[in-house]
Formats: C-alpha cells, structure tokens, sequence
C-alpha cells in the first residue's frame, strides 16, 4: 500500500475511533496534540520504563540494583535472545489493560501499538539491537502477535496483541518510507537505497496458532503456568516454510513470569525460527524469592 493510500486508511479510521477527544485514561477533556491520548497528568502516572533494564527480559530494574539481569532471569533462561517493554504493570496499565480485553475498547490497542513504536524507533534505527555475541546488527525479519485461543477471540472479537502488533508493524513501515524518501530526496544521492536492516519486516499474524485452550494463567504460579502452556502453540504448516532461519520478533501485551512468551519462542525455535526477540507492552516489577507471584 502506498502512503497516500495509508494516509486515507487512518483518516477513516479516525473518523470510526476518534482518539484525543477525551483522555483514554480518566476521561477528561484534551486536545489533539496529547500524546496517545492521554491527559498529562495520566501520562505522568504511568510507569515509563526509562531507565535500566533486565537485559534479558527488558523488565525495569531498580536503581539499587548492579547486576545486569533480574531475579527472575538469574533463575532462568528464556527461549528468547532478548526483550523489551514500554511500561511497568501498576494499577493505571492494568485499568487499561482491563478495558482493552474486558471492555471493548479494542481501539487502545493501536494507541499501544505506537507506545510500541516510539519505545522501540531508536532500537530499530540502530539495526534493533547488536548481536551479544558478535556486535552486529540484528534484523527483524518477521512480527508476530502471541495468539489467542479461539474461545476469547470469539468473546472478545479480537486479539489484542496482534491489533498492537498491526500498528507497530503500520509505524515501522512509515517510518522506512520517510526514510526511504529523504535518502531519494537529494538530485546527488538519488537511487540511495534504504539499508535492507531498516526496511520494515514482514508482519505475520498468524505465524503461531494455539493447538489447545489453556486455563487463566492468572492464578496459577510460575511452574503451574509452564505446565498448562507445554506445547500449547505451534507454527501454522503455511508459514513453516517462510520461517526458516528467520529472526521474529514477538509481540505480546502483557510479560509477567515469561511463561507465554517462552511457550510461544520454544514453538518458533522448534519450528525453524533462527532467534526470537520480544516486545512486550507492560512488564510485571521483579519477582524476590519471597514475593508472591503475579
Ligand atoms: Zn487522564
Ligand atoms: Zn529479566
């Protein structure tokens, strides 16, 4: 799709889910200009995560603290090179959170997906991250939502890990065309291609299938949850080709114990994937041996 065609799209979209009206959050009264449709004072209680990272799972680690992963990542590897997240779980993530899967309001999905974005753009313009091992850029071949089972698309309409994924996906694309346009724009460095790292990867939404219904995890402590989601996703047979050897990355909304997005990076990996990145929308704070589980 070109980009006038685009433009159109979300101009009638906008037209169908008119965002920065009121704040998503509480409602209150805001003009257009207001990032992701949130007041200031919603966008200041939310939990940016800005600072430093679990580098293995992305999750905010506590200023106080020196190592380089977090507890729950010291205890255990993932089936994931590495993840990132926009914000930390507290009580205004998880009002929205709620709203979008509870509510119907599938339209905070996209406001998500462009959080997504921005956390992300700076990691992308460098290539997404360097290879620990070799220190070169890595390539995102492929985004993929984390499905949902049938049962919830069905009462909820949709998943709203791939609408976020969708609008991530939408953003990267823009972003390489502008790119793509102001390498061209010069008479003397016109045919400059795009680096082929830059160019937006392929989305696939259904990549992954679930094979079975799984329990809420939400009560369920971290070896419970592994156990319900052994072998609860594959790769689709139709995509098993394309993805060979490909780097995904994997798109969720919520990272609590990493008990999904393993599931769902061990399926990739045994089907052919070549590495799993993550990208997560919220992430639960770090798990202390004596906390209780989220
Ligand atoms: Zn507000
Ligand atoms: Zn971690």
């Amino acid at each position: 799709m070109g980009k006038r065609a685009r433009t159109l799209l979300r101009i009638l979209e906008e037209a169908v889910f008119p965002a920065g009206l009121y704040c998503v959050s509480c409602g209150s009264l805001i003009d257009k200009s207001r990032s992701y449709s949130l007041c200031d004072d919603c966008i200041r209680k939310f939990h940016w995560i800005t600072g430093r990272t679990c580098e293995k799972c992305g999750k905010a680690m506590p200023d106080t603290s020196h190592g380089r992963l977090c507890y729950d990542c010291m205890q255990e590897d993932h089936f994931f090179v590495r993840g990132f997240s926009c914000l930390t779980y507290g009580l205004y993530e998880r009002k929205l959170m709620m709203d979008l899967k509870y509510a119907g309001r599938g339209y905070l999905a996209r406001i998500f997906g462009d959080m997504m974005f921005d956390r992300m753009e700076s990691e992308i313009a460098g290539g997404i991250v360097s290879d620990a091992a070799t220190g070169e850029a890595v390539r995102i071949d492929i985004i993929a939502p984390v499905p949902v089972s049938r049962g919830r698309l069905r009462r909820r309409g949709y998943n709203q890990s791939e609408v976020m994924a969708r609008q991530f996906h939408r953003r990267w694309q823009d972003w390489a065309l502008d790119r793509e346009e102001a390498a061209a724009c010069p008479p003397s460095a016109a045919g400059t291609a795009l680096p082929a790292s830059l160019s937006a990867p392929r989305f696939r939404p259904h990549l992954l299938h679930r094979t079975r219904e799984t329990r809420m995890l939400r009560s369920l402590n971290p070896t419970e949850r592994r156990m319900a989601l052994e072998n609860a996703f594959a790769v689709s047979p139709r995509e098993r080709q394309a993805l060979q050897g490909r780097t995904v990355l994997l798109i969720d909304d919520i990272y609590t114990t990493g008990a999904t997005a393993d599931a769902c990076g061990q399926a990739l990996l045994a089907g052919g994937a070549g590495a799993v990145y993550l990208l997560t929308l919220c992430s639960g704070g770090n798990r202390r041996p004596t906390d209780t589980d989220q």
